[in-house]
């Protein structure tokens, strides 16, 4: 049996229709998993049978956290939130952390994970960071990688990838600010900005603010390492 790897969708704008990126399916799938949709339930019992269920689990990207859920108000250049998939993916996370199974955040899916664990996020990397930060926002191709990550030697994140330093892309306009307590952040921008977060207290419980998942679709070394190495934990778990 392949392990079975939960995925949680977004919702369209108009909030009825769940939709998530081929390339995320694809991703599972090609490191040796097998992929499977996650809607929002709501009911705790359910989303502990599911749990139960998959090997390891992977939340997406998509648009803005409500930032009340990290204790800030509104900013004016917070975009669209999508308070069903908030709530949910927050329950979800709380019960899955009491596991050892794996977990991958993408984009999105590394700064919910770091509310989840008590962290907090910038509602806008340029409006309060400031001018010194890079375009995180590229207008290349998806999947090319666009500014460079720096690891942590004594990471995670080094564990799969044994390398200090690589090229991601960056479609974002948040990113975690204070990370959660027993959390690290284990690779950043050059301008500071984190782009990878990871607990110290799982085996596999990974953040990134890239998407890996486009790159590996164009053969990229670094996103195929991450993905074989979430699939082979979850595979053990
Ligand atoms: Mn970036």
């Amino acid at each position: 049996m392949k392990p079975l790897i939960g995925i949680t969708p977004t919702l369209g704008k108009d909030h009825k229709l769940y939709q998530v990126s081929s390339d995320n399916v694809a991703a599972i799938v090609q490191a040796g998993g097998v992929p499977v949709l996650l809607p929002y339930v709501t009911d705790r019992h359910d989303m502990k049978q599911l749990i139960q269920t998959i090997d390891g689990l992977c939340m997406t990207g998509g648009p803005d956290i409500d930032p009340t859920l990290y204790g800030e108000e509104p900013h004016q250049k917070l975009g669209r939130i999508i308070p069903e998939r908030d709530a949910f993916e927050l329950e979800l996370l709380r019960l899955y952390l009491e596991t050892e199974k794996p977990f991958l955040g993408i984009c999105r899916g590394s700064q919910i994970l770091n509310v989840a664990a008590g962290g907090s996020l910038y509602q806008d990397i340029y409006a309060q960071i400031g001018s010194s930060v890079l375009q995180h926002g590229q207008k290349a191709p998806h999947g090319h990688g666009s500014h460079f990550v720096y690891v942590e030697k004594d990471s995670l994140l080094y564990r799969c990838t044994g390398v200090e330093k690589f090229k991601v892309n960056s479609r974002h306009h948040q990113a975690n600010k204070k990370i959660a307590p027993s959390f690290q952040a284990s690779g950043r921008a050059s301008d500071g900005v984190i782009e990878a977060i990871e607990s110290k207290d799982h085996p596999f419980v990974l953040g990134l603010q890239w998407h890996p998942e486009n790159m590996l679709a164009e053969g990229d070394e670094r996103s195929i390492n991450i993905y074989q190495a979430f699939i082979q934990q979850a595979g053990q778990a």
